[in-house]
């Protein structure tokens, strides 16, 4: 029986694993995060989990809809039933605005994680795992991680991970230029989270600010913190990459006070640099990248567009090439 070796588990790698478990392939899945999930993350506190990384998702396409529905059926995925806001910045002057639409948005329940742990159910995952290079012995492959361990006996390989680590993994194996054109696909963002007693209306606060680009406020989410989480946009995050969290938290206050109105005590709790979070949009989604004749197949939410609904079909496409190319 044919052995794939999956690198990332993130809904892309989770869903690239069950589909071949499906077919009747073996798969080890790899990960280097302590848990499964990726950027679907959600951080543990004492007051209940908070969603540092994807705060919803949606399901446009047929597919994803019934797939979202059995998470549904099965209890680990629920409606985010929100009240949606937009935050608009005029040279400096802020305008909070109600702005309810219909669109239908998704959680985790418990955890932003829980259907990525659903998707994943019975199938073998070795976190805290980072592969550092892959090297072709015979018709297979051979993973080598970041202690210097061998993992052997691949028949194909799917790398699941944001384009610029997936390249550097690339020319660790002397595969260098697969995916140099990608490498600022994704974007960075710093997420900040911090807790104050006092509310505002909207809990899903779409930006249109020099430094925003999303505030939730988790209290509507089940099982979440009490905690405002707000996402910095990519510009200001990438131009303010390595300041410390603090620098972070005083602009979460500065915001949360200025904008929205927020008096009272606004308390830090987390603080979280994504160096890859979302799709750049002034780029072209390249789809699932191929060294077909060597069974190495690359892809990510980043093939499709971003987001959590094209990191599963990403999945999806990267399991059928592998089906595909196998049986020939
Ligand atoms: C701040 C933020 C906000 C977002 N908001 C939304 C939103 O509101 N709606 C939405 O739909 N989407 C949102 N997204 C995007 C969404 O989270 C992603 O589209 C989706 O989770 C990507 O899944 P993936 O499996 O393709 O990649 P990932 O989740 O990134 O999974 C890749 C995995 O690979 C692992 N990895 C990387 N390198 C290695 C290595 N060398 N060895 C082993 N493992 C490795 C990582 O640990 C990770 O677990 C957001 C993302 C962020 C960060």
């Amino acid at each position: 029986m044919k052995t794939v070796a999956i690198i990332g588990a993130g809904l892309c790698g989770a869903t690239a694993a069950a589909k071949l478990v499906r077919s009747g392939h073996n798969v080890a899945v790899f990960d280097k995060g302590r848990s499964v999930g990726g950027r679907m993350s959600s951080k543990r506190t004492d007051a209940g989990y908070l969603d540092m990384g994807a705060q919803y998702f949606t399901a446009r396409s047929e597919t994803f809809q019934r797939q979202v529905q059995s998470w549904l059926e099965v209890g680990c995925v629920e409606v985010w039933n929100c009240n949606t806001a937009s935050l608009a910045d005029d040279e400096g002057r802020s305008a909070l605005d109600s702005s309810p639409d219909q669109q239908l948005r998704y959680i985790g329940t418990p955890s932003m994680q829980a259907p990525v742990k659903a998707v994943l159910a019975g199938i073998p995952v070795l976190t805290n795992c980072r592969i550092h290079a892959l090297q072709r012995q015979g018709p297979g492959w051979t993973l080598i991680d970041d202690s210097g361990a061998r993992h052997t006996g691949f028949s194909s390989v799917l790398l699941t991970v944001p384009p610029a680590q997936a390249e550097q993994l690339l020319v660790n194996s002397g595969l260098p230029g697969m995916l140099t054109a990608q490498d600022s696909l994704l974007e960075p963002c710093w997420a900040v989270a911090v807790r104050t007693d006092a509310t505002t209306s909207p809990d899903a606060i779409f930006c249109q600010h020099p430094r925003l680009r999303f505030i939730s406020h988790q209290a509507t989410k089940t099982g979440r913190s009490r905690c405002y989480v707000l996402h910095f946009n990519a510009e200001f995050s990438r131009d303010h990459l390595d300041q410390p969290a603090d620098f972070w938290f005083g602009q979460a206050v500065d915001v949360l006070q200025s904008a929205l109105g927020i008096e009272g005590v606004i308390e830090p709790v987390a603080a979280h640099r994504w160096l890859y979070a979302s799709q750049n949009p002034a780029l072209e989604p390249p789809g699932i990248i191929a060294l077909p004749d060597g069974n190495l197949w690359l892809g990510g939410d980043w093939s499709y567009g971003g987001r959590v609904e094209n990191a599963w079909l990403a999945g999806l496409d990267l399991a059928a090439n592998v089906i595909r190319y196998g049986n020939r």
